[in-house]
């Protein structure tokens, strides 16, 4: 992380909405209005929190509202399931929806009768013609577009029409609805364009009522009126969706008049934020599912053991601003570890365990220690067990006892080492199986010396962490790395599947704990020390079976 991000981090974010709302709110509006309009075929993203907090965020500012709509407009994609969990997401960042989670598809009826008033005045008309002939008449960027030979039914023919679409007499494809704007507009999206759409599709809300599905253009904007949202924030890519918008506003007997704006998209390298990619991972199992803590979802990152503060926070930090930007993932993980490095209790494994027996010290006996939950601030103490037979991490013993003690800060033969919280010990030997593997550590320890400096002379090469290990308990830990090991996994040539980080993910079986750990509250996140921060499995995590995911390292290891 620069300087210049530590900067950004702690001084206010340019937001120009706000800045928009602020004006508005001088000239007498009374009331910020907002929403947040995931359309549920997918689980929601980190692009998606930046939206959340940006809506969510600006309400609870300008002490307005904030609703929770589903634009659940085109039920070939959607699902429940989605629907609830990104109800689960929102509720778990910290936001509260005013009233009811709203529905685009409880506005059905609505939008006909919309439609039905646009025919009436001359404003749409039901177009027979195929695909392609639609995409031939309407011309291209340079070209103007020509008129359909369907554009000047009467409108008892389109009322007529429409109706029959309604109950299905008609098969998908062969008629659409069009509002009749412009077929020389150089903005396609004014080409008239596309308003209902013949689809025989059950609806997850609606059931087999309807047999036409409005268009997202012929949709949201209403949706924002009917619910007398004031500014309706969408990404960068609806800017040319604008004038339609705002040409259904204005031709239709709408309650309000929203205005929508448009804010660059969150994007982050090393990751892929597009739910149909995240949906392809999970389909081909590149992943374990939506919440893979791999995954850049809001419940894979929940896994994973990211708190929704950090994500707030990293969210909050970044500036509203008209362009797309890529995040540096290193920024976002900064959020991450400095919410840990707060928040989360400090507390020993042993990842790779090897005996270590400490030779002067009765078999049998539990001297009961004492040790900081965290070593700033007052979460209290824990108490750590020491026995005469402990684990330590294999890769903390080397038998070369050459090696100096400015680089090598760990144990070696004949040398002396601090263990975390515990007494200094030296090591007096080792025990080797057939294959010349080592199988035990032998140490001595220098009594008195639990949180007093030793004797002259025997000042430790470092500090070491250790588990009981006849009181630790035996954990399951799996190790997340990035998904993807290229910065822009989804850009240049080949597939963004190409891309995985193979080593993304370990298993580890054999690992020790602090027996107290075992008994967290799953989703309680830890600094293991010396390790890096780890969480208790959300959902398979329980005293019978341990499981810990790696939240993130305590040092950032992908800088260049
Ligand atoms: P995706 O491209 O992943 O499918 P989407 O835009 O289609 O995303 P929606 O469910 O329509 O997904 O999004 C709900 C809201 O979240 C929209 O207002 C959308 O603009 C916003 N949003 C989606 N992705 C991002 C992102 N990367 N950054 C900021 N806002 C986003
Ligand atoms: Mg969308």
């Amino acid at each position: 992380m620069s300087n210049n991000d530590a900067n950004n981090a702690a001084t206010q974010p340019t937001n120009f909405i706000h800045q928009i709302i602020e004006q508005d709110l001088e000239q007498g509006l009374e009331k910020v209005v907002t929403r947040f309009p995931p359309e549920p075929n997918g689980y929601l993203h980190i692009g998606h929190a930046k939206s959340i907090c940006l809506n969510f965020g600006t309400a609870e500012k300008y002490n307005g509202e904030c609703n929770l709509r589903f634009d659940d407009t085109n039920p070939s994609k959607e699902d429940q399931e989605y629907v609830d969990a990104i109800k689960e997401d929102v509720r778990w960042l910290g936001f509260n929806w005013a009233g009811e989670v709203r529905y685009a598809s409880s506005y059905f009826d609505t939008f006909y009768s919309w439609a039905q008033h646009l025919i009436r005045e001359g404003n749409a008309y039901v177009c027979d013609l195929s695909a392609e002939q639609a995409s031939e008449y309407r011309g291209w960027a340079t070209k103007p577009g020509k008129d359909s030979p369907y554009r000047e039914r009467s409108a008892e023919d389109n009322l007529d029409l429409l109706e029959r679409m309604k109950t299905g007499e008609f098969d998908e494809g062969s008629k659409v609805l069009r509002a009749k704007i412009d077929m020389a507009s150089p903005n396609m999206n004014l080409r008239d364009p596309i308003l209902y759409r013949i689809r025989k599709e059950s609806h997850h809300q609606t059931g087999d009522k309807w047999c036409i599905y409005p268009n997202y253009d012929f949709a949201h904007g209403q949706e924002d009126a009917i619910e007398g949202v004031t500014h309706s924030v969408c990404t960068l890519e609806f800017a040319d969706h604008r004038p339609l918008y705002e040409w259904f506003i204005e031709h239709l007997p709408v309650p309000s008049k929203p205005r929508q704006y448009e804010f660059g998209r969150l994007n982050i390298n090393y990751t892929v934020t597009s739910k149909r990619k995240l949906k392809q991972l999970v389909d081909e199992g590149h992943v374990s599912g939506w919440n893979d803590p791999r995954m850049p979802t809001i419940s894979g990152m929940r896994r994973r053991g990211y708190s929704a503060r950090a994500v707030r926070n990293f969210c909050d930090s970044l500036a509203v601003a008209k362009t797309d930007g890529i995040v540096d993932m290193a920024q976002f993980e900064f959020f991450i570890r400095e919410d840990l490095n707060d928040n989360a209790a400090r507390a020993m494994s042993v990842l790779n365990p090897l005996k270590l027996i400490i030779t002067n010290f009765p078999e049998g006996e539990v001297e009961r220690l004492t040790a900081p939950v965290h070593p700033q601030k007052d979460m209290g103490t824990r108490e750590l067990p020491f026995t005469r037979e402990l684990y330590m991490d294999r890769g903390d013993y080397n038998e070369d006892s050459t090696l100096s003690r400015k680089k090598f800060k760990k144990l070696v033969p004949g040398d002396f080492m601090r263990l975390r919280s515990a007494y200094v010990i030296k090591a007096t030997g080792v025990v080797k199986d057939d294959s010349g593997e080592i199988t035990e550590v032998h140490a001595e320890l220098i009594p008195g010396t639990v949180g007093e400096n030793p004797p002259e002379g025997m000042k430790p090469r470092g500090v070491m962490h250790w588990v009981s290990a006849t009181e630790g308990k035996q954990a399951t830990v799996r190790v997340y790395d990035r998904l993807f090991n290229v910065e822009a996994p989804d850009k240049g040539e080949g597939n963004f599947l190409d891309n995985i980080n193979p080593d993304s993910f370990t298993e580890m079986t054999n690992c020790w704990v602090e027996p107290g750990l075992v008994n967290a509250a799953p989703e309680t996140t830890f600094q293991f020390e010396r390790e890096g921060y780890f969480v208790a499995d959300r959902f398979e995590h329980s005293a019978q079976t341990p499981v810990f995911n790696k939240t993130i390292g305590l040092r950032d290891t992908w800088k260049k």
